[in-house]
Order: structure tokens, then sequence, then C-alpha cells
């Protein structure tokens, strides 16, 4: 059993469409794939027309939060979510909220590049995102597009980056917050590349604590951007903790150079993940 639980297409940051994606999943040899967009379940009904036959997809979604609990300014946690009801409505109101949170971000990015001469324009990386979730990554596309950068990685590195005099926030959701409204939907949440140190900067233990007090179910421990230590940490931290590990690929297309597949989840800790949600079935055989 091959199980990839973190994947992106076009209907967020990525460069397939749901259908694509699933005939990639497929051809990559997974039994198991799920689609995890940004802020949005839009994707699930073309991958669940789309899906193989032998491939089991797990509708799920990518929420951005932040954490407010320590000193210092908020850390940006994403929250995977599985299983749950998309009708639920207080959690339909809340991605709906970060996607228009998304656009005037992203409209404030472009404007302050383009008042200082960068050739990018709104409409037209609105337009490239067909009616997507917008992200950074289509900024950088735009970037790449227009001569100003040679990679979505350079953009991400310079003009993109945090540290950027460009770079505006966006008011994510508190992840205490989103973590009741998964459980409140039936769905399983769990803290995606928690200790990526090369996005900026994490919280610590005592935030993954809380996050588990609060209905955290699972850890994102094998991910591209985790070192070997930081995978070490993450499984003693889930096994003091009680929770699911997972593993995945948070494959993009071709945004990114990370293959899908390339870390997967155990079959044990993918049963204790489907136990856990109730929300909606996954689509299978
Ligand atoms: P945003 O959600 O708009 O803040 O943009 C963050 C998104 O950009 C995340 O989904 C990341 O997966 C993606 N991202 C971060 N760094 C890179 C990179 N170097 N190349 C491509 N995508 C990236
Ligand atoms: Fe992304
Ligand atoms: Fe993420
Ligand atoms: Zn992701």
């Amino acid at each position: 059993m091959r199980i990839d639980l973190h994947t992106h297409s076009s209907v967020s940051d990525g460069t397939e469409t749901p259908a694509e994606l699933m005939h990639t999943a497929r051809a990559a040899g997974l039994d198991v794939v799920a689609l995890t967009d940004h802020d949005t379940t839009d994707g699930w009904a073309a991958a669940r027309e789309a899906r193989p036959a032998g491939l089991t997809v797990v509708p799920g979604m990518e929420l951005s939060c932040r954490w407010n609990g320590g000193e210092g300014p908020p850390v940006s946690v994403h929250l995977l979510a599985y299983l749950f009801d998309p009708d639920s409505p207080a959690l339909a109101v809340e991605r709906g909220r970060l996607r228009e949170e998304r656009l005037s971000r992203g409209e404030r990015i472009v404007a302050a590049l383009a008042a200082d001469g960068y050739p990018v324009q709104w409409e037209e990386i609105v337009e490239a995102s067909a009616g997507g979730v917008v992200g950074r990554p289509h900024i950088a596309r735009a970037l790449v597009r227009a001569g100003v950068v040679e990679s979505v990685d350079a953009a991400f590195a310079t003009l993109l980056s945090p540290r950027s005099p460009y770079y505006a926030s966006k008011a994510d959701t508190d992840v205490r917050h989103g973590i009741a409204l998964v459980r409140a939907a039936g769905g399983v949440p769990v803290f995606a590349h928690g200790l990526a140190t090369k996005r900026g900067r994490v919280v610590g233990d005592d935030a993954v604590a809380a996050m588990t007090e609060a209905g955290l179910l699972g850890l994102e421990v094998d991910h591209p951007d985790h070192s070997d230590e930081e995978r070490r940490h993450l499984r003693g931290l889930a096994e003091d903790l009680g929770l699911i590990v997972t593993g995945s690929s948070d494959y993009h297309g071709s945004n990114k150079t990370t293959g899908i597949g390339v870390c997967t989840t155990d079959p044990g800790q993918f049963e204790a993940l489907l136990a856990a949600g109730t929300g909606v079935e996954p689509f299978r055989d």
C-alpha cells in the first residue's frame, strides 16, 4: 500500500487539474491519495469523477492558520483536514473568508510590486489562476513570465519571501479555532509540515500540545521539507501525545520539484485516520 496524504491541484496552487492529478497518482503507483487544496473543497467533485479504478481518494483541504499563543508575532501553521462534511456551515464560511483574504492580500503584494515598476498585473494573475484559489505561487509564475526572476523558487527566495518589503500577510484562522471547526464537521485535523524550519518560524512542542488539547489528531512527520532530525523529533512528539503519524509529498505539479509519493503514510496510521473521520466517506471502489 502506497499512501500520499497531501497534494495540490490547479484548484489552488498546483499545476494539474484534479482529474490529471488522479491519473498522476495512479501512474506513480499510489493506492491512496488525498486531495488537499488550500482553503477549498472545489476540486473534490472532479477528483471523484476522474478517480481511476483501484485508487482510493481521500477528500481533504489544507487550511491556512496561525498560532497566536506564544510571545512575538503569530506563526503561520498549515492544518490538513480530512474527511470532513463539506456542507458543515461554520467551516464553509471560514474557508470562504480565507479565500477572500487571499485575494485582497495578493492584490496588495502585486500593487506594491507594480508601484516599483515590476511588470505584473493583478488582473492577469487572477485570469491565469482560472477561478482557483490564488496564492503566492501564482504571483511567482507571473514574475517568471515577465522575466523578472528565473524560477518560482527564485521568486519565493527574493521578492515574495516574508522578509521582502513587498510581502503582505493574510489574516489566517486561529489554529485552535480551525481544529474545532474541522472536528465539528467530522473531520480529522493533522498539523502539516510542523517543523519545516526552511519555510520560516515554527512553533514549539508546547504549541503542539495545546493544539492536541484543542482536538488535533495527527502530525505530518515525513514531509520533503523536514530534515531527518526534524522527523525524529516529530515522531517522538506524536508518540508522547498519542497522535496519528502521516507522511506525504505535498505535490504541487510543476510549481515545485517534489515528485508525488516521495513521502508516504504507514497503512496502520492511515486506518486510524479513516476510523477518526466521520464527515464524508473516501472515494473508492
Ligand atoms: P501563500 O499560501 O499564498 O502564502 O503561498 C504559500 C504557498 O507557496 C504554499 O502552498 C507553498 O506550498 C508554496 N511555496 C512555498 N515555497 C515555495 C517555493 N519555493 N516554490 C514553490 N512553491 C512554494
Ligand atoms: Fe501550496
Ligand atoms: Fe502547506
Ligand atoms: Zn500543501
